[in-house]
């Protein structure tokens, strides 16, 4: 098991009432499993996603990662721990604008302190691997949203993160590059055994998926799982 929720609950305070986004939500993800989170928009996907990045602190509950409770760490180890083994992909891509494709896949091993030339050879492997030799010196404005999704992609899987987690990565795109998008976080997950957690509407990307979460009554219930 990778990834472990226990009762997991986020409230906000909104004036004197408190507003329960989710409430007791507790997920099983094996390691390697591609994983989908599927709920009407409001549903708390992306409050879900940030608590088992470490992105943001639950209300109550727990998330264990590989067995080890993530609430003992200090905000430093978290900031470490997220860098190593996690990969983020958003809907909106979130390139930097002024860095071309290149200097963005850079940039976590720049924060992981990995030596230049490694940063180097490596980001330039990665955009390889999706096809986008040709585009390593062009910004985010330059590239296509399928591109700037692929420089994403690449991006989260820097540091070589165990667990990708993409919060509706296909939002933006046209059906047919949405369709490659998932077909390449489905090879990550198929060949390189990567965990892939997707908040997604796509109903393309419910069906190729292992195990679904499905929004019910402010939590996520497991829905089907199916042997691949
Ligand atoms: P989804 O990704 O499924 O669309 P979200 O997790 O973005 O859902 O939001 C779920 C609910 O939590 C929404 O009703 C939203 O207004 C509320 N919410 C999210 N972030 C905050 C916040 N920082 N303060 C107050 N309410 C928030
Ligand atoms: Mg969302």
């Amino acid at each position: 098991m990778i990834l472990e929720t226990q009762n997991l609950t986020k409230t906000y305070q909104f004036g004197s009432s408190t507003i329960t986004v989710i409430k007791n939500v507790n997920l099983e993800i094996e390691n390697g499993t591609f994983v989908s989170i599927v709920g009407p928009s409001g549903s708390g996907k992306t409050t879900l996603l940030n608590l088992i990045g470490l992105l943001s602190h639950p209300t109550s509950g727990k998330i264990f990662f590989k067995g080890e409770d993530t609430s003992q760490l200090s905000e430093r180890e978290r900031r470490k721990f997220r860098l190593s083994n996690i990969g983020f992909v958003f809907q909106t891509f979130n390139l930097i604008p002024t860095l071309t494709a290149q200097e963005n896949v850079e940039l976590p091993m720049a924060f992981a302190r990995v030596k230049p030339d490694t940063q180097r050879e490596r980001a330039k492997d990665l955009l390889q691997l999706v096809g986008l030799t040709h585009r390593t010196c062009h910004r985010p404005k330059q590239l296509s949203a399928g591109e700037m999704q692929r420089v994403a992609i690449v991006r989260a899987l820097a540091n070589d993160p165990s667990l990708i987690i993409a919060d509706e990565p296909t939002g933006e795109l046209d059906t047919q590059t949405g369709l490659n998008i998932i077909n390449l976080l489905l090879n990550l997950c198929k060949t390189q055994g990567k965990t892939i957690v997707i908040a997604t509407h796509d109903e393309k990307i419910k069906k190729i998926a292992d195990v679904v979460y499905e929004s019910y009554a402010r939590s996520f219930v497991r829905t089907t799982v199916q042997n691949r």
